[in-house]
């Protein structure tokens, strides 16, 4: 029931604009989104690289230090062993038999003492004093290995306690000692003592979480920096671990993996001393390796998505002033085509529409009706009730219209004064009566009038036609007004019908 008229395409405007608007607000989120994330996921790597770098260098120090160390002690053995096999070794005074064996263990930090056994065990010569210790070391496992084994490599063992001097865990440095013909003719045995290790690791700044380890590689933990407060893993046996298995395996790398000793995760590191057969690993939390990240992430997390909150709302914002101005556009363009005081649609409006309708029925080749109604003896109307009266009575009339007409298409319009057009498109001659009769009923069906007798009256005026292409709606406005004034002169309060005629056919009439 169209009283007033939307411009058709206001609505459209209004959701095509907001959901631009939206969709644009959506894709700046997403891509800010998903920038950033890459990002951060770019420096995540970038994060562990430089903790594998670290630890790496870390790794390489410890090396260095324990390798050179490792070499001082070897060079004693060697050392040890070379003047022991001097023919005239035996042919010296003693105190200058204990000057040429150990001559060359005094370098080593740490150092702990010297030994050389015999065959069975017996120490034969002693660092720590010029009449040996009587001990006897065959209970040692590396003592047995080096007499059954037959190899001349440099050998390590333990940790253990060590029976004299500092009484502190120790590990052993051991060669073979064999005769001219190869046979086992005893060890020579260096012993370091951990706490060496200790006050290496101490100096590394590595993380409070993250811990770097010495390992035989047998599997036995050497040093371990921070141990566990509450229980030492030093001297354990790692070697049934998987993951002392794949770092025996790899030699030099690094791999993420749960730790088995406390279940976190870790990032680990190491490396082989050498050719010596001690490992350090560098277990780097996974707290420590990415504490950094985690802060600048946090960081740029809510900065991002405080930007993001800012463009939703300064969307959302917009979204709403656009709203808002649509709907004030509407409401002004349906008052430009509303007549004031019936709220019918204004004679503006109606040539809009009667236009749209005539080039919409030469399309679609249906007839378009036009019916004009005038109120019947207004004039004497608006002389016994006032012209406020006239107005009551006007919006009244107005009001009992555009409620007997239904189709979504059919307009009604106030022409001026007391008059009235109804548009009905797709509607033939027929059709148009009996709709013009429907309403010249439900005006006279109206109560009469304050103190009135006989109710308001109206008289219609029909056309009907179906457009042709190069027709003009003007003649169907002329056979309207043709038919009004015939009902007018025939009685009032009645239905009249006019045909249309062709301006050439009026021109020649
Ligand atoms: P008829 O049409 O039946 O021949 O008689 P009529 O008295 O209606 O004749 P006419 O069309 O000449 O008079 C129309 C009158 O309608 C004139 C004017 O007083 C009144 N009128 C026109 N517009 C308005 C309006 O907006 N309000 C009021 N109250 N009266 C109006
Ligand atoms: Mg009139
Ligand atoms: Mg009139």
């Amino acid at each position: 029931m169209p009283l007033t008229a939307m411009p058709p395409d206001a609505r459209g405007v209004r959701s095509g604009s907001e959901k631009i608007l939206m969709l644009g607000s959506v894709v700046a989120v997403a891509a800010i989104l998903a920038i950033v994330g890459w990002l951060l996921f770019r420096e995540l790597g970038t994060a562990s690289e430089a903790a594998v770098r670290s630890a790496n260098n870390v790794v390489q120090l410890i090396d260095a230090d324990v390798q050179r160390n490792a070499e001082l002690y070897d060079t004693s053995l060697q050392g040890l062993i070379a003047a022991w096999r001097r023919p005239d070794l035996m042919t010296i005074s003693p105190e200058l038999r204990q000057l040429v064996l150990f001559d060359r263990a005094t370098a080593a930090p740490y150092k702990g003492d010297l030994v050389l056994l015999d065959d069975t065990g017996r120490i034969i010569a002693d660092s720590t004093s010029l009449i040996p210790r009587q001990d006897d070391f065959s209970d040692r496992p590396g003592f047995s290995d080096l007499k059954n084994s037959g190899s001349l490599a440099l050998r390590v063992d333990g940790p253990f306690l060590s029976r004299w001097g500092f009484k502190d865990l120790c590990i052993s440095l051991s060669r073979r000692l064999p005769s001219d013909d190869g046979r086992f003719v005893g060890v020579a045995s260096a012993s370091m003592r951990l706490s060496y290790f200790d006050q290496l690791f101490r100096t590394l700044d590595i993380g409070p979480t993250s811990t770097v380890n010495l390992l035989s590689a047998e599997g036995v933990l050497l040093a371990r920096q921070p141990d566990d407060n509450t229980r030492t893993f030093i001297g354990q046996n790692f070697s049934m671990r998987p993951n002392f298995k794949r770092i025996l395996k790899e030699v030099n790398g690094s791999f993420a993996a749960v730790s088995e000793l406390d279940g976190a995760q870790r990032l680990y590191t190491f490396s082989r001393v050498g050719d010596l057969p001690l490992i350090v690993v560098v277990a780097q939390s996974r707290d420590d390796v990415y504490a950094v990240w985690k802060r600048n992430a946090l960081l740029v997390a809510g900065a991002t998505g405080l930007l993001c909150l800012g463009i939703v709302w300064l969307s959302w914002l917009l979204g709403r002033q656009l709203r808002l101005r649509h709907k004030a556009e509407r409401e002004l363009a349906g008052l430009a085509a509303t007549d004031g005081l019936t709220g019918l649609a204004n004679r503006r409006r109606l040539d809009q529409v009667l236009k749209q309708e005539w080039a919409r029925g030469i399309r679609t080749g249906r007839p378009l009706a036009l019916l004009m109604i005038d109120v019947d003896h207004f004039k004497a109307f608006n002389d016994r009730h006032g012209h406020h009266g006239g107005d009551v009575a006007l919006r009244s009339v107005a009001q009992t219209l555009a409620a007997n007409i239904r189709r979504p298409g059919d307009l009604a319009a106030r022409y001026g004064g007391e008059e009235f057009m109804i548009v009905l498109p797709e509607t033939d001659k027929s059709g148009a009566c009996v709709i013009a009769e429907k309403l010249r009923l439900a005006v006279e069906g109206l109560p009469p009038f304050a103190d009135d007798t006989v109710p308001i009256t109206i008289s219609i005026g029909v056309a009907t036609h179906l457009p042709a292409t190069h027709d003009l709606p003007e003649p169907l406005f002329h056979a309207a007004d043709r038919a009004l004034y015939r009902a007018k002169k025939y009685g009032r309060n009645r239905v009249e019908v006019e045909p249309y005629v062709h301006p050439d056919a009026e021109r020649q009439a």
